[in-house]
């Protein structure tokens, strides 16, 4: 009965989903909707911050079928579905949840014109059970299920549904598989060698609301890529006539299991502690991970910046040449380009260093315009970097370039204790492109040519620093 239920639940999403076939989704990441892969548009992409998953407002809105508002100029997202609504705000870790202020993990952010949200928050507190694979970088959500009511159900016979157990928490944490069954079970474990395997076996029993993720074929694995001592931890219904939950833990190592069998009120404990383990944490695959660059236009919103000698705001300059960049970089296959800001806003100083701490940044590149109005013969390209090798580094292979494409003095590289390349972790540059009081560098500065010229400079000058062929 489970089952049919499930079924119908599936196919109930199917009507909801658009039935758009294109197979885009970016960056190997996947969202499971209650077993099913939602299926996103093609130009959507989700990306990946500090381990958590952001996926575009749009997702929230088609795929996931809540009521979305996007105030454009307060930067607000209103999320809704049925009296419940969340309010979330760029650049903000604060969110508001029916009237209270919630601290989010990750602030929703613009990346690539398109904002972006936790889809973990974002569905959790739409009242959907989440679970993130981090290895796999999949994301599985489960909607509530109805419980179902045995006196519909066309199927069930007598009390035989009565006494079936249910599995509806299954973990493993230091060294301990922990399962939480409703009802009573009678559990039967053996091990199996190579590999090196536990299995439990759960007679009359199946699955209840298990919070981690199940398949179409009710089964499911763990994400056990923090765990040292097992390589997988998966669990199915692996009988149905009668039911039966098997989870199978997968050893690292070749030494002989020694396991110990525990019931503590409704959770069964595996403890595996006695095998000597510990060793190394299983290599991570992330050796084809994409560098992450973060450009930031200086200045914007109300901070105009400073003014240039025919009285244009040196925010619109550092925001013109900072796209040029982005669209670049756009095509870089291993570089992903996050932007401070990609339009006349102004995100302050803390929270463009926050944002490329932590996103754990490889390089942090922030656009400027000198000027001294008062001395309108100064010109020239700088580039400034504080204290550390890689930014020194950074520093000189984009500034030898930005030299040749302004066709400007040359003012050298030099050290300086400004807070956005002092307080990033990572390379950082400040570059002061030319002199917009002076008027020949205006003039440069200002030419979308020239631009483009100095924008392929700080890209061949990152893809120099960060060894990009
Ligand atoms: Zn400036």
């Amino acid at each position: 009965m489970k089952r049919s239920i499930f079924v119908f639940f599936l196919s109930l999403l199917f009507l909801i989903l658009l039935p758009n076939q294109s197979n885009a989704a970016s960056s190997h990441s996947k969202m499971i909707l209650d077993g099913q892969e939602l299926v996103l548009p093609a130009d959507v992409k989700v990306s990946i911050i500090n381990n958590y998953m952001m996926v575009p407002l749009r997702v929230v809105a088609e795929n996931l079928n809540f009521q979305v508002d996007w105030n454009q100029k307060a930067h607000i997202a209103k999320i809704e579905q049925n009296s419940k609504a969340m309010f979330l705000t760029v650049g903000k870790k604060e969110a508001k949840v029916d009237d209270k202020l919630v601290l989010l993990d990750t602030a929703p952010q613009n990346i690539n014109k398109s904002v972006v949200v936790p889809i973990r928050f974002v569905s959790e507190q739409m009242g959907l059970s989440v679970n993130w694979d981090n290895k796999n970088k999949v994301i599985y959500l489960t909607s509530p299920q109805q419980n179902p009511d045995p006196s519909e159900g066309p199927e069930t016979e007598g009390d035989s549904e009565e006494s079936l157990a249910r599995v509806n928490q299954i973990n493993y944490l230091n060294h301990q598989l922990i399962v939480s069954i409703d009802g009573k079970a009678t559990p039967k474990v053996s091990t199996l060698a190579n590999p090196n395997r536990i299995v439990v076996d759960l007679p009359n029993t199946t699955f209840g609301t298990l919070t981690q993720p199940l398949d179409s074929e009710m089964a499911g694995k763990l994400d056990v890529s923090g765990q040292s001592d097992v390589s997988d931890v998966r669990y199915s219904l692996f009988g149905t006539d009668p039911d039966l939950v098997r989870i199978v833990v997968e050893l690292n190592n070749d030494i002989p299991v020694q396991y110990h069998k525990e019931i503590i009120g409704d959770q069964l404990i595996i403890d595996l502690s006695g095998t000597g383990s510990d060793s190394q944490p299983p290599v991570s695959a992330d050796e084809e991970k994409r560098k992450i660059v973060v450009i930031d236009a200086g200045h914007g919103g109300s901070d105009p910046g400073t003014t240039s000698i025919s009285n244009k705001h040196e925010k619109d300059f550092n925001l013109a040449l900072a796209l040029k960049v982005q669209e670049l970089l756009l095509k870089e296959p291993k570089i992903e380009v996050i932007m401070t800001r990609d339009s006349d806003v102004y995100p302050t100083r803390t929270e463009r260093v926050q944002l490329a701490n932590t996103l754990n940044a490889n390089a942090f590149i922030s656009i400027h315009g000198n000027s001294v109005l008062e001395s309108p013969q100064a010109t020239g390209t700088e580039t400034h970097y504080y204290q550390r090798s890689s930014s020194k580094q950074l520093a000189e292979a984009i500034h030898k370039r930005l030299v040749k494409a302004m066709g400007l003095k040359d003012r050298g590289v030099k050290n300086t204790s400004l807070q956005v390349i002092r307080e990033t972790k990572m390379a950082a540059v400040l570059l002061e492109v030319g002199f917009l009081s002076n008027a020949s560098d205006e003039k440069a500065m200002m030419s979308d040519t020239v631009q483009y010229k100095a924008a392929q400079a700080i890209v061949d000058g990152i893809k120099e620093y960060l060894n990009i062929e």
